[in-house]
């Protein structure tokens, strides 16, 4: 096949990025002659309420290879890279962030790749200057968490949410992969196919500020483990089944010792305690397993489009 027939899309999600965007497109204008294949630079703007849409209109008047979806409000990172996938029409999608943290020159690579015959590049973070060491600590533990939990994939740390799929891989994500409450870069793990990675540098974020607030990181570990894992909804029965035997053990305990009784306060007030605060967390479990299954019913849109420009 023709190398010159192929074309890569490039899905970039924006909220609030007025401050990096024009050095992202100027980073882009001085790469882009490295790209072998046919390329669509696809933003989604995720409701930004600054500059960024405009200069985005900006871009795309100039041209026609840059495409812009708008989104009627936020809708998340995820539901961006989604939409972004969704609307692709290249052989290749690749999904980064506005900032500049995921280098532009690991396009070449990528493509370099798929090429090759994988269908998923993951791009493994080496460094992350920006995060700081308690963050890379936390999400190494994120992961091993997640993969314990998990029994049908197994996760590699530090991927990123910078990653490249084939088309077919796409067509799944687009058909198959439509939770309400979803972690994407697992989904992309775990579809199987001939997979690779590729190391990057992650860099300082050119300009603005980070979105994701701890409260934001704690939801979405919170709604990962969910996604993948029914482990913690058995905790019940383990919790149970222990205390039961406990319950046995503390019954002939009682019997032969009766005599001596009624000391043992103490006892009944940590038991109580105890056992209480393992029945409210289980309830608390199971009430977020609700809360996915009810947004799966309710079956509300990922994301809802404002404005497409560029795009038939
Ligand atoms: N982003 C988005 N919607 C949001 C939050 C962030 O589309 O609700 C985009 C943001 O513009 C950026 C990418 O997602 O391109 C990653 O966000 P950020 O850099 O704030 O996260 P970090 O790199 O600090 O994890
Ligand atoms: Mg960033």
């Amino acid at each position: 096949m023709n190398m010159d027939d192929k074309k890569i899309s490039i899905v970039v999600s924006v909220y609030n990025e007025e401050k990096v965007l024009n050095k992202f497109l100027e980073a882009f204008e001085n790469m882009k002659m490295d790209i072998v294949w046919n390329y669509e630079l696809i933003f989604v703007d995720d409701g930004s309420y600054d500059n960024s849409l405009s200069i985005l209109y900006e871009a795309s008047k100039k041209e026609k290879n840059i495409k812009v979806i708008s989104f009627s409000r936020n809708f998340g990172h995820e539901a961006a890279m989604i939409a972004g996938i969704d609307y692709s029409t290249g052989d290749g999608i690749i999904c980064m962030d506005a900032d500049l943290q995921h280098p532009l020159e690991c396009i070449p690579k990528i493509i370099k790749k798929f090429e090759d015959g994988y269908e998923i590049v993951n791009m493994v973070r080496v460094s992350n200057e920006s995060a700081g060491v308690i963050k890379n600590i936390t999400s190494s533990i994120f992961y091993k968490v997640v993969n314990i939990l998990s029994s049908e994939t197994s996760f590699e740390e530090n991927v990123s949410d910078f990653f490249a799929v084939s088309s077919r891989v796409a067509d799944i994500l687009k058909k198959n992969y439509r939770e309400k409450s979803r972690f994407l870069r697992g989904y992309v793990q775990s579809v199987g196919f001939n997979k690779t990675s590729l190391e990057y540098k992650a860099l300082e974020r050119a300009g603005g500020t980070s979105h994701y607030s701890f409260k934001k990181l704690v939801k979405f570990s919170i709604s990962t483990i969910i996604c993948f894992s029914d482990f913690p909804l058995k905790l019940g029965v383990y919790t149970g089944l222990l205390s039961a035997v406990i319950g046995v053990i503390m019954l002939f305990y009682t019997i032969l010792t009766y005599k001596n009784a009624p000391s043992g306060y103490a006892t009944i007030v940590t038991l109580i305690c105890f056992l209480f605060s393992v029945l409210f967390i289980i309830i608390g479990i199971i009430g977020e397993y609700l809360a996915v299954l009810f947004s799966e019913v309710k079956d509300r849109p990922i994301y809802i489009i404002d404005k497409k420009i560029n795009m038939e």
